[in-house]
């Protein structure tokens, strides 16, 4: 069942200034049908199995954003189909969808994951790394590898707390790197996209200039892992 009233609330918070990205991982076909029926067509996903499920049950024209961190021997399977790739945070990876992408005659648009929480995370770079990643994938893109992706833009996730002012900060840092890459002079680094808040903190993400919110509880209810 999905929260329709939070769904037009939501809607009308974003005011098509930014992209709603509906968060339907562990919801069944119906749940994302309902959604689909009121108009919404992005869809995030964090694990392939599950999309390899839902996606041939769903309509074609629905842009499936992988959300989730993806393994590089995984990205074949959504290759031929997937919108976004939101979480890549290595040059491994990168090349992998690159390859895949080839294959599919596609070019594949992705995100780079910053880490921007205090918490221990394996997954996403600092801002050192960033920087050395984007300076080779533009090395490699000039010498006409890597063409069959792009980098469109940045994503992170701030603390999981209440601490609205420590979220703030950290999604305002999220910024500045997507601004100062937006503002780039490399042409296969052509930033639009902030991907950047989710249901406890997409309001706040929004105030500090994301494009793109990723939410699921709020309109989908509460996940439940356990049940079968
Ligand atoms: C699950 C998930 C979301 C959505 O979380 P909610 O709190 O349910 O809105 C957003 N982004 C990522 C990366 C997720 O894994």
């Amino acid at each position: 069942m999905i929260n329709q009233a939070q769904f037009k609330q939501i809607l009308s918070e974003l005011n098509g200034k930014a992209t709603l990205v509906a968060v339907s991982k562990t919801k069944p076909v119906e749940d994302i049908r309902e959604l689909y029926d009121l108009g919404q067509r992005d869809f995030g996903e964090n694990y392939v199995q599950e999309l390899l499920e839902k996606q041939p049950q769903l309509p074609a024209d629905i842009r499936w954003h992988f959300i989730g961190h993806l393994q590089s021997n995984k990205v074949k399977y959504i290759a031929p189909f997937v919108h976004l790739i939101h979480g890549v945070d290595s040059y491994k990876l990168l090349n992998e969808i690159n390859t895949q992408a080839s294959k599919n005659n596609r070019t594949i648009d992705c995100l780079l994951q910053v880490h921007i929480s205090g918490e221990e995370t394996k997954f996403g770079f600092d801002e050192e790394e960033l920087s050395l990643f984007t300076e080779t994938v533009a090395k490699y893109q000039q010498l006409s590898v890597l063409n069959h992706v792009r980098i469109c833009g940045l994503m992170g996730m701030a603390s999981f707390s209440d601490n609205e002012a420590l979220i703030r900060r950290e999604f305002a840092i999220l910024k500045t790197l997507f601004s100062k890459y937006a503002q780039s002079s490399i042409p296969s680094i052509q930033f639009s996209i902030l991907s950047m808040g989710m249901s406890s903190d997409y309001k706040i993400a929004l105030e500090e200039g994301s494009t793109m919110v990723r939410i699921g509880s709020l309109l989908f209810g509460q996940r439940n892992y356990n049940a079968s």
